[in-house]
C-alpha cells in the first residue's frame, strides 16, 4: 500500500507527506496490519455486541512458538517456490452488486482444516475499519452455520471480529465447514479498499476472512486508522462469482473462467485475499511472459489504459528477474477515482489517478511477492512487506539514494521492525521510519555483502517462504550465510538483537 497525493489535493490531513523539494513522488502512509496469534480461548477484543453462545468447552492451546514454524525451518536455499499448502482452505465466494453500486450482498463457504486444535472460529470483517466507516461503509454476517447448523456469533466492539464458538474443541486437521451470508455497505469518497462512485464499485478484503495463521492460531488484532492494510491470512483456494450489471467489466483476484448472464466466474489456486472492481472500465489488456494483465481505468478518470499496460509489465519482468516468477495466473489493475496512491491485493490492484507519475505502481507490483506470495503478520511485522516493497521499487527505479538521504523522526529511528501497535499513534512518522528506513536499510546490506549473495538470499527466502507468513526469523534465517547484512537490519531494529 502506498498513500500518494499531491501536496495541494484538499480535504486531507497532510502529516504524511515528504518535502516537495525532494521530488520524490511517493508521498506515503503505511500499510499497517493487524494480526496477532491468540490462543484458542482467549477473548475477543472489545465488548461483543451480542453474546456467543455458552460454552465451557475448555481453552485449548492453539499457538505454538513461531520459531518451530515448519514450513522456515528448511535452510536448504530453494529454487522454486514452495507448493502451497495442500490442507489450505478453501474459499466459495459470490457477490451480488446493486445496480446502485452502492451496496452488495454475499454468500461465502470455507472449507477450513486447522492445523491445530481449535474450539472457535474467527473471521475479520475489514470493511468495518475505521476509514471505511468514516465514508459511510459497513459490512454485516446476517446468517452463519458450522457444518450445516445455525450458529450464533460475536461481533467485537470495533466490529471487525466475528468469532463463532465451536461449543468443544475440535482436534487438528478435522475439517470444519462454514456457510457466512453478509452485507456490504460501500463507503464513499474515502481513500480506502472499498468504494463506489457512479457506475463503478471496488471492494478489497470485502467479506468475512477466515483468520488463521498456521502454527500459530486466530489473529485477532484491533484494526488500524491509518491509509494500512489491517488484513492478514493464509493463502486459500478460490471460487469466485461476481453477479453483476451486464455492461460491467468484473477486475480483480482470480482467473475469469466463465460469464453466464450477470455472472461472472472465477478462480484462483492460492491467494490470501480477494478484490473486486466492477464498472464501465476503458481496459487495456496484454502479458507480462505468460502472464495475463489486465489494466481498467474508471469513467471520467483521464489515465490510460494502454499507457499503464507496458508499465505494469516492465515492473512484473523487473520484479520477476529478481525475486521469481510472477506469482499469480494473472494481474488486474483498477484505476479508481477516491483512492490517492495504491492498495495490493493477491492478483489485483487498486489504484489511484494519476499514479505513473511515481513510485506507487512499481510498488504495489512488488507486492505481488511481498505481501502477496510471501504474507506476513501485517499487525506485528509491517516492515516485512512495506520496506520490501520499498525496496524492491527502489531498485528498479534506481531511488535507493533519494530513500537513504531521507531524515528518520526520532521516534522512529531504529525501529524498523516495530508492531502497528506502536505506529497507531505515530501515523506521522510510519513511512520515513518503516518504509524509507528499512528500505534504506535493506539497499545498505545488499552493498555491504554485494549484491550477488544478497539477491541469491533474498531469492531463496521468496521461494522457501511462498504462500506462508514469514517472519523476521525467518529472514534471518534465509540471511545466516551474511552476518554483515543481518546486523545491518539489526541496527535499524528491523530484525531483533541477538
Ligand atoms: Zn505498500
Amino acid at each position: 500500500m502506498i498513500f500518494s497525493s499531491p501536496p495541494t489535493a484538499p480535504g486531507r490531513a497532510r502529516a504524511r507527506l515528504l518535502p516537495v523539494a525532494l521530488a520524490l513522488p511517493l508521498l506515503v502512509s503505511g500499510c499497517s496490519g493487524t494480526h496477532r496469534a491468540a490462543p484458542t480461548g482467549s477473548p475477543t477484543p472489545g465488548a461483543p455486541t451480542s453474546s456467543p453462545p455458552t460454552s465451557t468447552a475448555p481453552v485449548t492451546p492453539s499457538t505454538r512458538p513461531a520459531s518451530v514454524r515448519p514450513s522456515a525451518t528448511a535452510a536448504a536455499c530453494r529454487t522454486t517456490y514452495a507448493a502451497p499448502d495442500p490442507d489450505r482452505p478453501v474459499v466459495a465466494l459470490s457477490f451480488v452488486v446493486a445496480d446502485s453500486k452502492a451496496s452488495v450482498r454475499g454468500t461465502e463457504r470455507v472449507t477450513f482444516r486447522p492445523d491445530l486444535p481449535v474450539d472457535r472460529l474467527v473471521f475479520r470483517l475489514w470493511a468495518n475499519e475505521p476509514a471505511a466507516r468514516r465514508g459511510g461503509g459497513h459490512t454485516e454476517v446476517t446468517a452463519l452455520s458450522v457444518d450445516g447448523t445455525a450458529s450464533a456469533f460475536a461481533v467485537s466492539g470495533d466490529r471487525t471480529t466475528v468469532t463463532v464458538r465451536l461449543g468443544g474443541t475440535r482436534p487438528a486437521r478435522s475439517r470444519i465447514v462454514v456457510d457466512l451470508a453478509f452485507a456490504l455497505t460501500l463507503p464513499g469518497g474515502v481513500n480506502e479498499r472499498l468504494g463506489h462512485s457512479g457506475r463503478v464499485a471496488w471492494f478489497g478484503s470485502g467479506f468475512p476472512l477466515l483468520a488463521w495463521e498456521r502454527g500459530r492460531g486466530w489473529a485477532t488484532e484491533p484494526p488500524t486508522s491509518a491509509f494500512a492494510e489491517a488484513a492478514t491470512s493464509e493463502s486459500f483456494q478460490l471460487d469466485l462469482s461476481v453477479d453483476t450489471a451486464p455492461g460491467d467489466t468484473v477486475l480483480g483476484t482470480g482467473v475469469p473462467i466463465s460469464t453466464t448472464g450477470r455472472i461472472r466466474h472465477r478462480t484462483a489456486d492460492a491467494v490470501r485475499d480477494v478484490v473486486v472492481a466492477v464498472g464501465p472500465f476503458h481496459v487495456a489488456r496484454g502479458r507480462a511472459g505468460a502472464t495475463p494483465v489486465a489494466v481498467g481505468v474508471a469513467p471520467g478518470l483521464s489515465d490510460s489504459a494502454e499507457r499503464l499496460l507496458p508499465m505494469h509489465v516492465d515492473a512484473i519482468a523487473a520484479h520477476a528477474a529478481r525475486y521469481g516468477p510472477f506469482p499469480y495466473a494473472s494481474l488486474d489493475v483498477a484505476v479508481l477515482p477516491d483512492i490517492e496512491g495504491g492498495i495490493e491485493f493477491p492478483g489485483g490492484i487498486l489504484l489511484g489517478h494519476n499514479q505513473d507519475k511515481d513510485a506507487t505502481l512499481v510498488h504495489e507490483v512488488a507486492h505481488q511477492w511481498f505481501y502477496g506470495l510471501v504474507g506476513d503478520d501485517q499487525g506485528r511485522d509491517p516492515w516485512l512487506d512495506e520496506a520490501f516493497a520499498t525496496y524492491a521499487e527502489a531498485l528498479v527505479r534506481g531511488t535507493g539514494g533519494t530513500y537513504a538521504s531521507l531524515s528518520v523522526p526520532a521516534s522512529g529511528r531504529r525501529r524498523v521492525g516495530a508492531p502497528m501497535a506502536y505506529w497507531e499513534p505515530r501515523t506521522s512518522v510510519y513511512y520515513r521510519s518503516v518504509y524509507v528506513q528499512g528500505a534504506a536499510a535493506l539497499l545498505r546490506a545488499r552493498r555491504t555483502v554485494g549484491a550477488t549473495a544478497w539477491d541469491r538470499a533474498i531469492r531463496c527466502y521468496v521461494a522457501t517462504n511462498a504462500h506462508r507468513i514469514a517472519t523476521p526469523a525467518d529472514l534471518a534465517r534465509a540471511l545466516a550465510g551474511l552476518p554483515a547484512a543481518v546486523a545491518v537490519l539489526r541496527g535499524v531494529g528491523a530484525l531483533p538483537p541477538r
